[in-house]
């Protein structure tokens, strides 16, 4: 299979192959055409298999088929990571990928100038890339909604449940338009993680890879 299989539009290609990958990863082969079709995904892989390119792919051109345009321009993707060094990688990625499609991307974690992360948002976010403790905090004073969000990813939820950000979670999710389309990613899938998941995705295409 290559890339121009998947039924990806011609903007994300473009950036692939400026990237110079033309051929998926098994986890970007199995996950990208149900995520197209707006199903929801239970993925079990670690990073390096090439997992963010799985979710960031379809998601951008879900973004830019979907009419919805939220004024002013609120937040449509969400994706939680457990750490800053994540949650930058991933960012850059969506900037990279979405280059050709005229979304913006918006990145906020602690550590960071808390003033810097509102005047990014006020600008207009349509993918937003965050830690879930900074996330509480810029929710909690006003300055980010979720209402708008279409899809949801939580990235490494086991690592997110080993430092401590469970309840953060849960009151980010339930946040959330209960029509979305929510996308759960993690490395190990013992039964805690699972009952986890279980809460936040539905009806999910399940890949392990
Ligand atoms: P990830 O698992 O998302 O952290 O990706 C691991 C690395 O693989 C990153 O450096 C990606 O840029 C790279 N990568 C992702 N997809 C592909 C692909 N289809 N072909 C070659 N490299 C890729």
């Amino acid at each position: 299979v290559q890339f121009d299989q998947l039924g990806l539009s011609k903007p994300v290609l473009d950036a692939l192959t400026a990237k110079g990958y033309t051929t998926p990863t098994p986890i970007q082969a199995q996950s990208i055409p149900p995520l197209l079709e707006g199903r929801d995904l239970l993925g079990i892989a670690q990073t390096g298999t090439g997992k963010t390119a799985a979710f960031v792919l379809p998601s951008i051109d879900r973004l830019v088929k979907s009419n919805v345009r939220p004024m002013p321009r609120q937040c449509r993707m969400l994706v939680l990571a457990p750490t800053r060094e994540l949650a930058a990688q991933i960012a850059d990625n969506a900037r990279l990928y979405s280059k050709g499609s005229r979304l913006s991307v918006v990145t906020v974690f602690g550590g960071t100038s808390l003033h810097k992360n509102k005047v990014d948002l006020s600008k207009g976010c349509d993918i937003l890339v965050a830690t879930p403790g900074r996330m509480v905090d810029l929710i909690e004073q006003g300055h980010l909604t979720l209402s708008a969000v279409e899809i949801f990813v939580l990235d490494e939820a086991d690592q997110m449940m080993d430092l401590g950000f469970i309840h953060a979670l849960k009151r980010v999710v339930k946040l959330l338009p209960h029509r979305r389309q929510s996308l759960f990613f993690s490395a190990t899938m013992p039964k805690t993680i699972r009952e986890l998941a279980e809460q936040f995705i539905k009806d999910p295409v399940e890949v392990r890879v």
